[in-house]
């Protein structure tokens, strides 16, 4: 038997989404970022379609999930010329052969990942496909303009030796969704310093075939910065990088993750009784009550207790209820409105609860829950817990 909640995901939002922001960089090829688990959407089922929608690359963080997407594509019969994956994360000692002879797309920012890749390259006995990564302002991965050279230097001894292709020349914008002159500026500076760093490459004769620097923010506001490649995370799940600057709905998106549970209890409780642990929140009057069986562990974050709301799909219509008290581990409490001896129950026990559903629809979306932890809409949905069962809708193909 399955957890009570579910999550349900709308691949074709995804491919509307992927359209739509193909439709923003046309000139660019598209990468669908599938990373920690397609945002928590699913890792295969998104990059099976996204590949259908037209994206030619696909990107994740970690080599451990590079590796299980090439042998979930591998399984559903994809030629690996037609679905590049790049990888951008991986600890020293990483399994480098297991990766080039997946086919896998690495990315070296420091001279002793290159060291690595090199020896795995030359055991294995092809070269090793990499990107080379500067970094351009966000001082997290990537080559420093005072490393550079050097890692240059060494790149393009191993190109020579026939032990790495350089395929991409890349970076990251770290103030893309900023609008604020300090932001613009930011993410002028990161452009040029990939440019230069473009530059140094060619003069010491090794020429990327790909530069690529942007993501869904840079893909919606910074056109300059699409270059070759985009690389498209949180715009493909239909979720905005930055409501303040545009909704979802103003971007044309749609948000393809509904997460839902049904009402495990409607009860009457009289006024000033306490709610939850700590009783952080008592009754105003006699209260209509709904519980909601997902919690914590299941990735509703305990810092929005009190400040979050939910939809519940009544046989009357939707009914705005507020979440009250605080979130427990694994069920959390929803005030269903006044009791008055005169009032019937407004939700029955078995309704459904949308915590994250479409915002264009009338209904809680993952920004409203964002607001409420003080958090991102990408932590919300890249925080949906394992025990609950993902289920992938399409019209147009039926899914696993
Ligand atoms: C996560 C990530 C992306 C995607 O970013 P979005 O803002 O979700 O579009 C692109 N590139 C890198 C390096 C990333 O880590």
């Amino acid at each position: 038997m399955h957890h009570p909640g579910r999550v349900v995901v709308d691949l074709d939002a995804i491919a509307h989404n992927l359209h739509r922001l193909r439709e923003a960089a046309p000139n660019a090829l598209q990468m669908a970022v599938v990373k920690a688990d397609a945002y928590g959407h699913g890792l295969l089922p998104v990059a099976l379609t996204a590949l259908e929608a037209g994206s030619q690359w696909l990107g994740v963080a970690q080599l451990s999930e590079a590796l299980t997407l090439r042998a979930g594509l591998d399984r559903a019969g994809i030629p690996r010329t037609s679905a590049p994956v790049l990888t951008w994360i991986a600890p020293t000692q990483a399994p480098w052969a297991r990766a080039i002879e997946s086919d896998l797309d690495l990315s070296v920012s420091w001279t002793w990942v290159l060291d690595e890749v090199v020896a795995a390259a030359r055991k294995v006995g092809r070269p090793a496909r990499i990107h080379l990564k500067v970094d351009t302002g966000m001082s997290r991965a990537g080559s420093t303009p005072e490393d550079l050279p050097a890692l240059v230097d060494a790149v393009a001894r191993a190109v020579q030796d026939g032990q790495v292709e350089v395929v991409g020349l890349w970076s990251h914008l770290s103030r893309a969704d900023d609008p604020s002159p300090d932001g613009l500026a930011s993410t002028g500076e990161h452009l040029e310093t990939l440019l230069s760093a473009e530059e140094l490459l060619l003069t010491r004769g090794v020429r990327p075939q790909l530069r690529h620097l942007a993501a869904t923010s840079g893909i919606l506001w910074h056109p300059d910065t699409h270059l070759d490649l985009v690389r498209a995370g949180i715009g493909l799940y239909g979720l905005s990088p930055d409501p303040q600057v545009a909704t979802s709905a103003d971007l044309g998106l749609r948000p393809a993750m509904r997460i839902e549970a049904p009402l495990t209890s409607v009860k009457r409780v009289a006024a000033d009784r306490p709610v939850s642990y700590g009783g952080t929140w008592r009754t105003p009057g006699p209260r209509w009550l709904g519980l909601v069986p997902l919690g914590y562990a299941d990735g509703i974050l305990r810092t929005a207790s009190g400040r979050a709301h939910v939809t519940v799909l009544t046989g009357d219509g939707p009914l705005d209820a507020a979440q009250v008290g605080r979130v427990c581990m694994d069920q959390f409490v929803i005030d269903l409105g006044p009791a008055t001896p005169a009032t019937a129950a407004p939700a029955r026990v078995g309704d459904t609860v949308v915590l994250v559903g479409d915002p264009a629809a009338g209904q809680v979306g993952a920004d409203d829950w964002a607001e409420a932890a003080g958090t991102i809409n990408y932590e919300i949905v890249t925080r949906v817990g394992e025990r609950l069962h993902r289920i992938h809708q399409s019209r147009r193909t039926p899914c696993a």
